[in-house]
């Protein structure tokens, strides 16, 4: 019988798991917050993901539950699981990446080594906690924050002051030493519901201005340390965490080899896009075998390097499908992909693949190509 994979959320990310679902056999149905967005190329219901009777009308046709987002409220999920529907991951594991809070308490009582941070209600607290790191701090939002949002820098206590006096009964804020960090990198890992667990090559992503940019895989210059402890910090949090489906564990590597993690995703993430056309199994696949519980493909890559870059905003003159034709007739190595999105000023609207043996060349190719969307 065909598995019919529910995924919640419309955006890109179920969007790119389309195709991978028609070659595997499996039928894909989303729940979208809005008609016309990314994703409504497959089966999709409009609704809500925070009204539990739209979720559960939603999951009543469907064998399995996923996720293009981490943002489905707990309780909405739980009573999910109560009924017997089958989630992935879990709601027990989810709330690891629903709440920055909960997975540093989490991550420490694993061992996993991670900045040092606190949960802070107060001025005086953030300025204990500032006094003790330098003067300095990161300031972060535990629920909601994307691509930087919910992210401050601090160097005095009243830096965040708005986001210290908007803090509610019950709820913190956490704080984090700010890393010296010399690059960022991104662990991938697989996991099924029967244990079978595969990781990726390390990568390294580049932010710019809080978003993800451009992602080298696997990282250049990782000596076997780096690729080892990298690996085993992913596997140790699928496993401990007991994360079914995809994985992405963001890192800090510093100036004195430490990696220390700096959150996780638990969903196909755009630190893996490259694998789509530089990995034997791409993510968005893995994703789908993972939470369908068939058995994992390789994660091998195809070439000695892929380059993704990811196409930021868009021509605000509304020319941005004319140009795909453009990038493609100059770059015919270029994979280009589209998320079908209105352009809109730091948007992510696709982004280009490029794989090869030589690493300035994949650089330059995928620069060049996304540069056409400038
Ligand atoms: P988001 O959830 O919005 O992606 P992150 O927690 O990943 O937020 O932070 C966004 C970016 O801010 C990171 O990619 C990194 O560049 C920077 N950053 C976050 N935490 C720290 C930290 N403790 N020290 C130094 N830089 C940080």
């Amino acid at each position: 019988m065909t598995v019919r994979v529910g995924v919640i959320g419309g955006g890109q990310l179920a969007r790119m798991m389309i195709a991978p679902a028609v070659e595997l056999g499996l039928e894909l149905r989303v729940l979208a917050e809005a008609e016309g967005m990314s994703a409504e190329l497959a089966a999709t219901a409009v609704g809500d993901y925070r009204d539990a009777e739209a979720v559960r009308a939603f999951a009543a046709d469907v064998d399995v539950i996923t996720f293009d987002h981490e943002h489905v409220p707990q309780q909405v999920l739980q009573a999910l699981v109560a009924e017997g529907v089958v989630v992935h991951p879990g709601p027990d594991a989810l709330r690891f990446a629903q709440d920055k809070l909960v997975m540093r308490a989490r991550l420490a009582e694993l061992d996993v080594p991670q900045p040092d941070w606190a949960a802070v209600r107060t001025a005086d607290e953030l300025r204990v906690f500032l006094d003790a790191h330098d003067g300095r701090g990161v300031v972060k939002t535990p629920r909601g924050g994307y691509d930087g949002k919910g992210v401050r820098v601090v160097r005095a206590a009243d830096d965040a002051r708005d986001w210290l006096d908007a803090v509610g009964e019950g709820e913190a804020l956490l704080v984090e030493e700010l890393v010296p960090f010399v690059r960022e990198l991104a662990q991938q890992v697989a996991r099924r519901p029967s244990g079978e667990t595969v990781a990726y090559p390390v990568v390294e992503t580049v932010q710019r201005d809080g978003v993800c940019a451009e992602v080298i895989a696997p990282a250049p210059a990782a000596t076997d340390r780096l690729v080892q402890v990298a690996e085993e910090i992913g596997r140790s949090i699928a496993e401990g965490l007991g994360v079914t489906g995809m994985l992405a564990v963001e890192l800090f590597e510093t100036d004195d080899e430490r990696i220390l993690v700096n959150e996780l995703a638990m969903r196909p993430h755009n630190s893996g896009h490259w694998s789509q056309d530089g990995a034997v199994t791409g993510q968005f696949e893995q994703h789908l075998r993972a939470v369908a519980d068939l058995p994992l493909g390789s994660t091998a890559p195809r070439a000695a390097w892929s380059v993704m870059v990811n196409i930021l905003g868009g021509p605000a003159d509304g020319t941005l499908e004319e140009r795909f034709g453009g990038a493609m007739a100059e770059h015919p190595t270029a994979k280009i992909h589209t998320y079908g999105k209105s352009p809109r000023p730091g948007r992510k609207v696709g982004h280009v693949n490029v794989a090869g043996d030589d690493l300035d060349d994949a650089v330059y190719v995928a620069r060049a190509a996304a540069a056409h969307f400038a």
